[in-house]
């Protein structure tokens, strides 16, 4: 650009010196010489082309353009050297001489590069190219009627040539200043000084043009006048344009509003030719009036295209604002009701919001099929609207879940309408022959000033969900009860995140043989580290989980993980176990048992690669889907654990009943052991009764040598705890399983193998 600009400042100092000699001349009679003449014009044509050339050499964007910008000033200088070195001295000039095609040929150059930038900013939007082709129409038809009439005036005595000649210019003047303003229009670009810069060079090229003629028709031209300054500024103006950086976006809104202008304001132009040339004020010529006829033609064009548009948007306004299953406004037509009414002295005169969500409605789609339960969220909806007292408007947010604003709505009178909701959602659904039943659970907020559409949604919602919990049915949001929940919506949007990029991941705890501290299998635990949050545990993230309906694609991408490093450790001959806890919405997915046979099958590996961990109060419910699933993996051959044991108020002879092999004491257990003598007793009988039963039993969070020996002497089989190992990645399980003794090694005697170093380590795989 600097280059662009030092050739700029080039072309305005020729041009500042070119005008202070003409005054010269013109007061001080001052005698013009070659060098003024020819000389200081043909720095600023030459100069001006350098800068367009330089432009489209060294500035990224609208390179061809500016070249051939370049190139029309260019051909226009080589013109112009021509005609005072060959043709001005001559008597006998040939129409049209060279001279005249070179300066002719600067506007077809200039239009293309014109046309170049168009399309590479428009590309195909015909209305804006149709309002620079109206406008461009109607400058010319105007000039066409100013300039036309006299020209071809009379021309007597002129030969063919000449005429001909002489009307080109202002022809093709005409051309190139409507390209420009058309250009200039269609891109909105009236406000852009380097448009602005562009357009005002050919239109002055253009008035140069016609000034000459006038000039020449009077007889008055003579050399080293305005009227050839007038030519140098059209040239420094196009100059000047090539030196401003390629425009940026704008605020597309605020010109919208002006653009409508544009037809209107065009259209008068060619309506006063006409009008003009019908009074007959002026003779106007065929080109003038055929000009504003066209120009007439693109403004219809223009206005039923507009017509149409608006109708377009309009459709498109409306569908984008309802949902296409219910009929009802949707989020975002919900987002702009409240928005209009959201902002008041306080809620009890702003209104009230309320988000609806049915209880059981997924169960029923998952059981009953998509087309039942689309049918129902219909009747829900119709019924729900019935409910929704005057003023109010109802919306379907998306899946089960409504909402609804009720304008100038103190507080009880929400209450009241939320209850008469509810009430009518009570009576069953006839659906295909069926006769459903859905409850639902309303959460209302106000609408306080300064409060945010989105947050009053979110403040609904989270009522909502205290309701759902409490089964109350409706509850008005709270700040002291539900703000924690703020808290929670991030940490579970997070968690969202997370399983979306995969970004969770396991570590692994040996499980050990109390008497040889050899492996015997380990846990998959889940690990989420946050970027904000570090490291968050997963007893505070897997509840979150579980609400939110996470669960399904957590459990899948643990059992992913889980089953890899499963099958690695079977390759590498470790021969242990990796055992995976399920929690309790696992139990009752259906496909869940369907996967985790896929899972084996597609890795090949035995079911005895894997454990599964059940909570012990889960297993209460041993007669409903829990059971069932039991049963799937005992058929699948999956040995089952029971997490926790202890915690869950389960007896041991239940517990006989059960396909479960193994015992897991809760850690809290292990952890009283020595403070407290009767937690001795129950781990001592709960042990022995265990192996009454023929299951074995595994402590859970050992973390000393005394807790250790302790469960070794009262027969405990199995230890999992720091003491042995803290949960690792699993590159640094291999390595202590390595260094335990390596792969499928003997066991060697208790004590030693946690000192052997990794040398005796055998390799895996
Ligand atoms: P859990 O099944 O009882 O897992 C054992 C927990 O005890 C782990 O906590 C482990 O790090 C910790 N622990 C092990 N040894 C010791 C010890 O010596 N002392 C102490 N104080 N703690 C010890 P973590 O990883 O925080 O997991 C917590 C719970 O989260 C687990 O309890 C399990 O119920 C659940 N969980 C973990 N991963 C998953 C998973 O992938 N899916 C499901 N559904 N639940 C999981
Ligand atoms: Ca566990
Ligand atoms: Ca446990």
């Amino acid at each position: 650009m600097r280059a662009v600009r030092l050739a700029c400042a080039v072309v305005i100092a020729a041009l500042l010196s070119y005008c202070v000699l003409v005054v010269l001349t013109q007061t001080h009679h001052f005698t013009q010489n070659t060098f003024v003449l020819v000389g200081i014009p043909q720095i600023v044509l030459l100069g001006a082309c350098a800068a367009c050339g330089l432009r489209a050499r060294l500035v990224e964007g609208d390179r061809a353009a500016w070249a051939f910008m370049s190139a029309g000033l260019g051909s226009y200088a080589l013109g112009s050297v021509l005609w005072q070195v060959v043709y001005e001295p001559r008597q006998d000039v040939p129409y049209p001489s060279l001279s005249d095609l070179l300066w002719l040929l600067m506007a077809p150059l200039s239009v293309v590069g014109i046309w170049l930038m168009l399309r590479s900013r428009l590309g195909n939007r015909a209305s804006a190219l149709l309002n620079g082709v109206v406008s461009g129409l109607g400058v010319a038809s105007a000039c066409a009627l100013l300039v036309f009439p006299r020209v071809m005036g009379d021309n007597d005595g002129i030969p063919v040539g000449a005429v001909v000649t002489n009307l080109a210019y202002p022809l093709v003047d005409l051309g190139l200043a409507s390209a420009a303003i058309t250009a200039m229009v269609a891109l909105r670009a009236w406000h852009r000084p380097a448009w602005l810069l562009l357009a005002g060079g050919y239109v002055a090229f253009t008035v140069a043009d016609t000034w000459y003629l006038f000039l020449v028709l009077a007889g008055t031209f003579h050399h080293g006048g305005w009227n050839d300054a007038s030519y140098l500024i059209a040239v420094a103006l196009i100059a000047l344009a090539s030196a401003i950086p390629t425009e940026q976006a704008t605020n597309e809104k605020q010109i919208r509003n002006l653009e409508f202008l544009i037809p209107v304001v065009s259209g008068l132009l060619p309506i006063g030719v006409l009008i003009t040339s019908a009074l007959h004020l002026v003779q106007a010529s065929l080109l003038a009036v055929g000009l504003a006829v066209a120009s007439l033609a693109a403004v219809a064009a223009r206005t039923a295209l507009a017509i149409r548009e608006v109708v377009a948007l309009s459709d498109a306004r409306v569908l984008s604002r309802t949902d296409s299953l219910t009929g009802l406004p949707n989020r975002r037509a919900l987002y702009d009701l409240l928005e209009r009414d959201g902002v008041g002295p306080d809620w009890e005169v702003r209104g009230a919001v309320m988000i609806i969500d049915l209880d059981r409605f997924k169960e029923i789609n998952d059981a009953l099929g998509h087309q039942v339960g689309d049918e129902l969220l219909r009747q829900v909806a119709d019924r729900l609207s019935g409910q929704v007292p005057a003023p109010g408007a109802i919306a379907r947010l998306g899946g089960d879940e409504f909402a609804v604003h009720l304008p100038a709505t103190p507080r009880e009178e929400a209450a009241r309408a939320a209850a008469a909701m509810l009430a009518a959602l009570s009576e069953p659904f006839l659906v295909a022959g069926t006769l459903l039943h859905v409850a639902g659970s309303i959460g209302i907020t106000g609408l306080r000033p300064g409060n945010r559409v989105g947050r009053a949604l979110a403040e609904a919602d989270m009522a909502m969900y205290r309701a759902k919990t409490a089964r109350t049915g409706f509850e008005v949001y709270d700040d002291s009860q539900d703000s924690s929940a703020w808290d929670r919506l991030a940490m579970v949007e997070a968690l969202r995140l997370a399983l979306d990029r995969n970004q969770l991941t396991l570590a692994f705890q040996p499980i050990v043989d109390a008497r040889t501290r050899r492996a015997r299998s380990v846990e998959a635990l889940v690990r989420w580290t946050d970027p904000e949050r570090g490291f968050v545990p997963p007893d505070t993230f897997l509840p979150l989980a579980e609400h939110a309906g996470l669960m399904p694609a957590l459990t899948r991408r643990v059992l992913d993980l889980a089953f890899d490093e499963a099958l690695r450790l079977h390759q590498f001959g470790y021969g242990i176990a990796v055992s995976v806890n399920l929690s309790a919405s696992d139990l009752l997915d259906r496909r869940l048992e369907q996967e985790l046979a896929q899972r084996l099958h597609a890795r090949e590996l035995p079911a005895s690669a894997v454990k599964i961990e059940i909570t012990e109060s889960l297993l209460v419910d041993r007669n409903g889907r829990a059971g069932d699933f039991l049963m799937a993996m005992r058929e699948l051959g999956i040995e089952l654990l029971v997490d926790d044991f202890g915690t869950g108020y389960s007896s041991m002879a239940y517990l006989h009943d059960l396909p479960v092999s193994t015992l897991k004491i809760d850690r809290s257990f292990t952890s009283r052991l020595s403070a407290d003598p009767r937690t001795g007793v129950i781990v001592a009988s709960t042990i022995d009764m265990a192996h009454r039963l023929g299951l074995s039993v595994v402590a859970e969070g050992v973390e000393t040598e005394a807790e250790l020996d302790w469960l070794r002497a009262e027969g405990c089989d199995l230890i999992q705890g720091y003491l042995i190992s803290r949960p690792v990645p699993a590159a640094e399980l291999h390595a202590w399983l390595d260094a335990q003794g390596g792969p499928a090694a003997e066991a060697g005697p208790p004590g030693l193998s946690a000192q052997r170093g990794r040398s005796s380590t055998s390799q895996p795989g």
